[in-house]
């Protein structure tokens, strides 16, 4: 497929997607940028306004317009940051976390769609996205995501098996294609010397 007939597919499914994510945050009572905060705040527990901000790739003043109007709804709490006596971290509410565990379902009309494609074709489709993840990234465009592809546990090509021939140091257990992670919670970034490596590691048996 041309490059630009690819770009042309998803910015189709983007569009699809920020609808769906509109309806599903309306139903939960927030907006996508309030419930993205939530399943951010789920994954990572306390956090500061800054850090929110660059990891969700949204400027400061949204992010803090959307953090008050988390507060209003009560779904958000302030703790004091442990590490600076004038700071605070922003905590979910037991609100907060049911509204989280509820935003952080992928809309079901994608995930039956995914199921109906044979299973090469997702496994390809992972290690496509989270190539083209770690392009963007590179190039500045998007937050830093916490890929498998830059992770200090991640081993690619360690085992034989075709089926799972990706190593977890983290948890020490193979994998494939299709559990190459995109946002995972365990992730450690590995050394600079070692990004480059690591992806053509990755890649060389592509
Ligand atoms: S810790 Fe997470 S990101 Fe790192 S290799 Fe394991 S699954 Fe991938």
């Amino acid at each position: 497929m041309p490059t630009v007939q690819i770009a042309y597919a998803l910015a189709r499914i983007g569009t699809l997607l920020k609808s769906l994510a509109w309806e599903d945050a309306e139903k939960l009572g927030v907006n996508p940028t309030q419930a993205q905060i939530l399943v951010r705040l789920a994954a990572r527990g306390r956090s500061r306004v800054s850090d929110l901000a660059a990891e969700l790739g949204v400027s400061q003043p949204t992010l803090s317009d959307a953090v008050a109007a988390l507060f209003r709804k009560g779904l958000l709490e302030r703790q004091p940051d442990p590490e600076d006596g004038r700071a605070v971290r922003l905590q979910l509410t037991w609100a907060g976390r049911a509204v989280a565990e509820a935003a952080r379902v992928p809309p079901p009309a994608m995930l039956a769609a995914l199921e109906a494609l044979p299973e090469a074709d997702r496994d390809a489709m992972q290690r496509g996205l989270v190539g083209l993840i770690r392009a963007l990234q590179l190039a500045q465009v998007i937050p830093v995501q916490r890929i498998c592809v830059t992770c200090r546990h991640f081993r690619p090509h360690a085992h034989d098996d075709a089926a799972r021939p990706h190593h977890c140091a983290f948890v020490d257990a193979a994998f494939g294609d299709a559990a190459l992670r995109i946002d995972c919670g365990d992730h450690e970034t590995a050394a600079d010397p070692d990004l480059l490596p690591l992806w053509a590691r990755f890649s060389a048996a592509a």
